[in-house]
C-alpha cells in the first residue's frame, strides 16, 4: 500500500498545480492519473486568462478569477524556472470588437459594466482598434481593450507544471485510475485515501481534481456532480497575418501563440464524453473567425480537436472541504480552469496547511449540491 500526506486524483493543470504547491510546502504528494497526465481539458483549452464574466451566471466567480489573474505572473515565473520549460505566457491584453449597429452606445454600457466589476477596460474607436490589430474586420463599429488580460499556452504550461511538481518531490503515477475514495464511517466520517484497481493509497488528505470525470469516482458524485461540456477548436497559421492580443467577439475568439499559430474556438456542446470534431461546428468556428479577421480565409488549418470542460450544475467551480475529514474537491472550473489554476492551488494549500483560506470561497463549497443529489437519488 502506498502512503502519502496528500493523494490527488487527476493530473491535469488543476491536479498538477495543487501538487506543485503542496510539494513546495514540504508535503509528500502522490498524483494518480488514469492515463498520461495533462491530456484532457488542460491540453484542449485555449489558454485565455480573462476574469470578465461572459454571462450573468459567471458573476460570482469574478473576484476569484481576478485574484488568480493577479497570481499568474509569479506562477508562470516559478513554474518556468523550476521546470526549465516555457509556458507561452502573453500578458498583452484582450480586444473585444463590437459589430452591432449600436456599437458606440453599447460600448459605454459595457465599459461601465467592466468598471463595476473592478476590471480595467478602455473604449476604442474602430480606427484605433485597427491600429492595434490591423487584422480586424472593417465592419467593426468600436472595441473594448482589456489591458490586464493575458493568455498562456496551456499545453506547455501543463507540461511545465507537472515537471516542476516532479522536481519539487511530488510523485506522479500515470495509468492509475482512481475508482473510489476511502471513507471510514463513524461518529466523525473521515476520508483515508483512494482506491485504485488493485491497490489502496493511504493519505491524510485526498484531493479530487479529475476534471469532468470526477463524478465517476465512487463517493464523489454528491460533492462534484460535474458533466462534460465539449469544446471544438482549430489551430491556424498564416504567414502574412499578425495578431498580438486575444480577439474576442460574441461568436468566436482568436488566440495567438508565440509560435505563430492562431487558435480559433470554441463551441459549447453537451454531448457526453464524445470528443470528435464535426463538420458543422468547425464550419461555424471558421466562418465566425473569418468575419472577425477576414485574412483568416487564407490561413492553413494545422489542427482540429475537441476537449471536455468540467461543468457544474451552476457553472461555478467546486472548491473546498467535503463533509468527510481529509477530503477536498477542486473541480468544476468549466471555461476558466486555466485561469483559476494558481488560486485553486493556493486555496487547497491553505486548507491543508492552515485550515483557513484567504479569499471568500463559501459560494463554491462542494456541500452546496448535497440536497440536489439526495433529491435526485431518492426521486
Ligand atoms: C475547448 C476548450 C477551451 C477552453 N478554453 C479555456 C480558456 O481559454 N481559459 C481557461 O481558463 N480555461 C479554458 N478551458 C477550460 C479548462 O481547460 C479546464 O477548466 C481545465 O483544464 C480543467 O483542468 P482539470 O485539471 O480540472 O481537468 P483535466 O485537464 O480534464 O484533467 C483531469 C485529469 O484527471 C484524469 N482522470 C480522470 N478520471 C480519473 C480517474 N478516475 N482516476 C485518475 N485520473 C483521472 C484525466 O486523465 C485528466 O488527466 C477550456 C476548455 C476547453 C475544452
Amino acid at each position: 500500500m502506498k502512503k502519502f500526506d496528500v493523494a490527488i486524483a487527476g493530473g491535469g493543470l488543476i491536479g498538477g498545480a495543487i501538487a506543485l504547491e503542496l510539494a513546495r510546502a514540504g508535503l509528500h504528494v502522490g498524483v494518480f492519473d488514469r492515463q498520461e497526465p495533462g491530456q484532457e481539458a488542460s491540453w484542449a483549452g485555449a489558454g485565455i486568462l480573462s476574469p470578465a464574466p461572459e454571462n450573468p451566471g459567471m458573476i460570482p466567480a469574478v473576484p476569484l478569477c481576478k485574484a488568480s489573474l493577479g497570481l499568474y505572473p509569479e506562477f508562470v515565473a516559478l513554474v518556468e524556472e523550476m521546470s526549465s520549460q516555457e509556458s507561452g505566457f502573453r500578458p498583452k491584453g484582450t480586444l473585444e470588437p463590437l459589430f452591432s449597429r449600436n456599437a458606440r452606445e453599447e460600448l459605454s454600457t459595457l465599459i461601465a459594466v467592466h468598471h463595476g466589476f473592478g476590471l480595467r477596460a478602455e473604449a476604442l474607436r474602430a480606427e484605433d482598434a485597427r491600429k492595434l490589430e490591423p487584422a480586424l474586420s472593417e465592419e467593426m463599429g468600436a472595441a473594448i481593450l482589456r489591458p490586464d488580460e493575458a493568455s498562456v499556452d496551456n499545453r506547455a504550461l501543463t507540461r511545465a507544471v507537472l515537471e516542476a511538481a516532479r522536481r519539487s518531490g511530488a510523485e506522479i503515477f500515470p495509468g492509475c485510475r482512481v475508482e473510489a475514495v476511502c471513507r471510514e464511517e463513524g461518529q466523525d466520517s473521515r476520508c483515508t485515501g483512494l482506491t485504485l484497481k488493485n491497490e489502496r493509497v493511504e493519505a491524510r488528505w485526498t484531493v479530487i481534481a479529475a476534471g469532468c470525470f470526477s463524478s465517476e469516482i465512487q463517493g464523489v458524485e454528491r460533492y462534484a456532480p460535474v458533466r462534460p461540456a465539449k469544446g471544438q477548436m482549430i489551430a491556424l497559421r498564416a504567414d502574412d497575418l499578425k495578431i498580438e492580443r486575444v480577439l474576442w467577439s460574441e461568436k468566436v475568439y482568436l488566440v495567438p501563440r508565440n509560435d505563430g499559430r492562431i487558435l480559433a474556438g470554441a463551441t459549447i456542446e453537451y454531448a457526453g464524453f464524445d470528443k470528435k470534431t464535426t463538420a458543422g461546428s468547425i464550419e461555424k468556428i471558421l466562418s465566425a473567425a473569418i468575419e472577425l479577421a477576414p485574412a483568416i480565409a487564407g490561413a492553413r488549418i494545422e489542427e482540429m480537436w475537441a476537449g471536455l470542460r468540467p461543468d457544474s450544475p451552476d457553472h461555478l467551480p467546486i472548491l473546498g472541504p467535503a463533509d468527510a475529514d481529509g477530503l477536498l474537491i477542486a473541480t468544476g472550473h468549466f471555461r476558466s480552469g486555466i485561469l483559476l489554476a494558481p488560486i485553486t492551488a493556493k486555496l487547497i494549500r491553505e486548507w491543508i496547511t492552515e485550515q483557513r483560506v484567504s479569499v471568500d470561497w463559501e459560494r463554491f463549497s462542494p456541500l452546496r449540491f448535497r440536497e440536489q443529489t439526495t433529491r435526485r437519488t431518492t426521486a
